[in-house]
């Protein structure tokens, strides 16, 4: 069997990986899958969190958030909403999310959408988190 898949990562502004793998983590909907090649075909929701890829025994991190994920035994393909890789990650733009989201979470208003700013304090934790690795 080939040690390889095609990954492809694409969101609504750009290509961001194109490439053969040898291993990915994504988050899925349901918890991280851990894919390697031949695995069995499957489409799921993609959630906000870290897709970590290996390529010619490189280790990669991305930052995602939201989209689809379809895995076949030699191609995954998975759009997301956004996708950033870590150096392209403005630290003080995340920062100030999550600041706001914080803000938003800890108030008492009635016109704040708490799941909107939860999910949007999740995103800010995850570039925060990728950014690290640059
Ligand atoms: P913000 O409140 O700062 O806009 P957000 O979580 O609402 O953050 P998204 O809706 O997830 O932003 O993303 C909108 C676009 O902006 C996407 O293309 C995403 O890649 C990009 N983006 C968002 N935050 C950052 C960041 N900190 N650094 C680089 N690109 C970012």
């Amino acid at each position: 069997m080939a040690n390889t898949f095609q990954l492809e990562i694409v969101t609504p502004e750009k290509q961001v990986v194109r490439d053969v793998a040898e291993e990915a983590q994504i988050p899925g909907l349901n918890g991280y899958l851990g894919i390697l090649p031949g695995h069995a075909p499957l489409i799921t929701e993609l959630a906000v969190g870290v897709i970590t890829y290996r390529m010619r025994g490189e280790a990669h991190t991305l930052s995602v958030a939201w989209g689809f994920v379809e895995v076949l035994p030699d191609k995954v393909t998975i759009l997301a909403e956004a996708a950033e890789r870590p150096q392209e990650i403005d630290v003080a733009r995340a920062q100030k999310a999550k600041e706001r989201a914080e803000q938003r979470l800890k108030s008492n208003d009635p016109e704040i959408d708490y799941t909107r700013a939860g999910d949007a304090l999740q995103r800010a934790e995850t570039r925060l988190k990728v950014a690290e690795e640059k």
